[in-house]
């Protein structure tokens, strides 16, 4: 009898292995896909699940990306496209207050 069912492949559970995490830094080329910060050691950079694990997403390879403690921190649990969408609010709202000369 097997009290324990089989693991199931990496899914939302366990951590990033290094060989893992190794291969997304190079598949990124130890850059930010954020800000672009380009750092070769890798002590900058953090693992990113593009699909947040709160929100489901896997916790595999094709899933990860390299981001920098700064947009890590800024992306916390939104989407990729959620936080790229919410950088151009930003910023739009930013470049419209320059339009007030009515007259
Ligand atoms: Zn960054």
């Amino acid at each position: 009898m097997n009290p324990e069912p089989p693991n199931p492949p990496d899914q939302t559970k366990g951590t990033i292995s290094k060989s893992a995490r190794k291969s997304v830094l190079q598949r990124d080329q130890y850059t930010c896909q954020g800000c672009r910060l380009f750092d070769p050691s890798g002590n900058n950079l953090t693992m990113d699940h593009m699909t947040p694990k709160a929100r489901g997403g896997a916790n595999a390879q094709w899933n990860l990306q390299v981001l920098c403690h700064i947009c890590n921190g800024e992306k916390g649990d939104m989407t990729m496209r959620e936080w790229i969408e919410g950088k151009k609010e930003h910023f739009d709202t930013e470049t419209e207050t320059g339009s007030q000369n009515q007259d």
